[in-house]
């Protein structure tokens, strides 16, 4: 994914902040900051673990199955794989809507790339650490700590590791999603996790627009 210019704090509404700040000061939420740091190995290890799964461009099958099985370590429900390749796991909640939270498994290296993923010290090295095992790690994260943490919450949450987000995918995987039945008009939210840092958040829709270039010419060097 592309970075967009920042939103500063400064756009976001008054209610809004002070509902931030409400919620980030309930004893459940605060246990569960300290959960992140608790579990901080595990999810280094998920980190290095998921990016030594190669998943190149429509080669993304053995990660999914990987995250699968993470989704039933953590006691997801309905966990599966669609025909695309996507993988989704369920925490249940009331009502019928859902609030989703997705992150791409793809990367942009090809098959043959090596995958020397390494720690050195408190940072982790290798092909896709960040992009995406990162993000994908997050998503992991929220569904161990919501649970460990028992926060409460009315809807349910869709987990998902959605195949195709780099280069030619050209987001296969999230317009599956969006086509299908089942989830089109059931996630009535959508979260996404990509990459490290925090330091952009997008709170709108992201334009994402794909253009053919076909150059003629005489040839040569590239
Ligand atoms: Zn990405």
């Amino acid at each position: 994914m592309e970075r967009t210019p920042p939103v500063s704090a400064s756009d976001v509404t008054p209610s809004v902040q002070q509902e931030v700040s409400r919620l980030a000061g309930l004893p459940e939420v605060r246990a569960a900051f300290g959960r992140f740091r608790f579990e901080e190995p595990q999810f280094a290890q998920w980190q290095m673990e998921v990016s030594r799964v190669a998943a190149p461009p429509f080669g993304e099958t053995a990660r999914g199955e990987w995250l699968a099985g993470r989704f039933r370590e953590l006691g997801l429900s309905d966990v599966q794989m669609d025909e695309v390749g996507n993988v989704f796991g369920v925490r249940p909640g009331y009502g019928s809507r859902f609030v989703s939270l997705s992150a791409h498994i793809d990367t942009v290296f090809p098959a043959t790339t090596p995958l020397n993923i390494r720690q050195q010290g408190t940072r982790l090295y290798g092909p896709g650490v960040s992009d995406n095992a990162a993000g994908i790690v997050a998503m992991l994260a929220v569904a161990s700590v919501i649970d460990s943490s028992r926060i409460p919450h009315a809807l349910p949450f869709v987990f998902i590791g959605n195949v195709g987000e780099e280069g030619e995918g050209d987001l296969r995987g999230m317009r599956h999603v969006f086509q299908t039945p089942r989830w089109r008009d059931a996630i009535a939210y959508s979260l996404i996790v990509d990459g490290a840092g925090s330091d952009t958040v997008v709170a709108e829709a992201l334009g994402s627009r794909r253009f053919e270039v076909i150059a003629r010419g005489p040839g040569g060097h590239s």
